[in-house]
């Protein structure tokens, strides 16, 4: 492992669209393709025959001993949130860089090929959808549905791939065949404090949430705050925040399962210090791994909505703005990495992935696995999200075996040495 490799790497790679307010390496902006072209460069120094598909994800491939067999891949993201940080995606591809690294300094062949894949637009932050690339790679997006995307200054999502130079005509052009890979795996930080709090190097993601999402009108009735008695209110808001101790109470009840749930948007109306507020909206936001665990949690929220109502004499109403399934990764790979974990003498977790990912619509046609690394803090989408190298490197070190694993190694120095440690 070269951990100031990795290091410089990560450092040159953050060059890219560094500014002090964070990093803006936005999809499909010149900073993120300047920043493809110069991993595209140390990519092809380290022999990978490189391909870029239309809608710009990037396909790095180390050719096997048996080219027919399907494909070993792993990857990421390299494009930021407005003001984001330096590791969110970036790791997964720079440790997968690293892995390609060692396989060369080693001579390691192996009877799968290997794929470094560098997804497009994975932030939602630019065009409002997150994970684009992997969608489209995967089918989960139709070409009607990019077309009504378009980013704040109103370029379409289809113009912005034009400036870049990418000639997308249709999205069978990026759809891959479930034939074409064996196994994927994205090593990604964690994004939240659990590994750091838990004092564990790697988690090992059993499935990744998908929100579940409300958006509930609470209507009462407007009153001067001074002439109207308290029995005669129809308080919006203090029936809101009946709501929004009920959701969390019942989120509460389902920690064991993962779920959490949260109303982080109010709005007051009139919002005036003076009047009884007449309405409030919320946004609800549930999460989980489980559907059943989630779907208990929407009931108990349906259940107070109607306590609310009868109690308090105010009308609700509720909408539904989203239902994702939850995404389980599959159950081999997730044991694998646990006892890959195991052999290395590395403290694991195995846990889920409360944000969303690549590897969610990965898992979708191949089976995938999930690689956790700490966040210090668990700061992310922030200038302050922080890795620690050491880290990093442990990561590298998990998703080496793991790949090895999947790919088999036929030839190398250290056959022995890599298979049993
Ligand atoms: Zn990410």
């Amino acid at each position: 492992m070269d951990l100031e490799r990795i290091e410089k790497t990560l450092r040159s790679l953050n060059e890219f669209g560094y500014s002090d307010r964070g990093m803006n390496r936005i999809a499909y902006s010149d900073e993120e393709q300047a920043a493809l072209r110069y991993l595209i460069k140390l990519m092809e120094e380290e022999g990978l025959d490189v391909h870029i598909d239309p809608i710009g994800n990037v396909i790095a491939r180390r050719e096997g001993k048996q080219p027919h067999l399907p494909a070993v891949a792993c990857g990421s993201h390299i494009d930021t949130v407005y003001d984001g940080g330096q590791y969110d995606g970036t790791v997964g591809v720079i440790a997968g860089l690293e892995v390609i690294r060692l396989l060369n300094e080693k001579g390691i062949t192996t009877a799968h090929p290997i794929e470094l894949i560098i997804f497009a637009c994975e932030e939602s932050a630019r065009f409002g959808v997150a994970t684009i690339g992997s969608k489209a790679m995967t089918g989960l997006v139709t070409k009607a549905e990019l077309a009504r995307l378009s980013d704040h200054n109103a370029m379409s999502f289809f113009e912005a791939l034009e400036v870049q130079g990418l000639g997308f005509k249709d999205i069978r052009e990026v759809v891959r065949d479930k034939r074409e890979l064996k196994a994927f795996y994205e090593l990604h930080v964690e994004q939240g404090i659990v590994l750091e709090h838990e004092q564990k190097q790697i988690g090992v993601v059993s499935g990744i949430a998908a929100p579940t999402r409300f958006e509930i009108k609470v209507i009462g009735q407007a009153a001067h705050s001074g002439a109207t008695p308290m029995w005669l209110r129809k308080d919006a808001f203090a029936g809101a925040t009946e709501l929004v101790l009920a959701v969390e109470e019942s989120a509460r009840l389902e920690a064991l399962n993962g779920t959490v749930a949260t109303i982080g948007s109010a709005r007051v109306f009139p919002n005036a210090m003076n009047v009884v507020p007449g309405k409030v909206v919320l946004q609800v936001d549930i999460r989980g791994i489980f559907k059943a665990s989630k779907d208990k949690v929407v009931r108990e929220l349906k259940k107070s909505i109607k306590m609310v109502e009868n109690k308090r004499d105010l009308k609700i109403e509720c909408t539904e703005l989203s239902d994702e399934l939850p995404v389980k990764l599959k159950k081999n790979i997730v044991q694998s990495i646990k006892k890959t974990c195991e052999n290395l003498e590395l403290a694991y977790l195995e846990m889920p992935s409360g944000a969303g990912h690549d590897a969610m619509n990965m898992a979708q046609l191949y089976p995938t696995g999930m690689i956790f690394v700490p966040s210090q803090g668990g700061v992310s989408h922030n200038k302050d999200e922080f890795t620690s190298i050491e880290d990093i490197a442990t990561g590298v070190k998990v998703l080496k075996k793991e790949l090895l694993q999947q790919a088999q190694i036929v030839e190398g120095e250290q056959i022995e040495n890599e298979i049993s440690n």
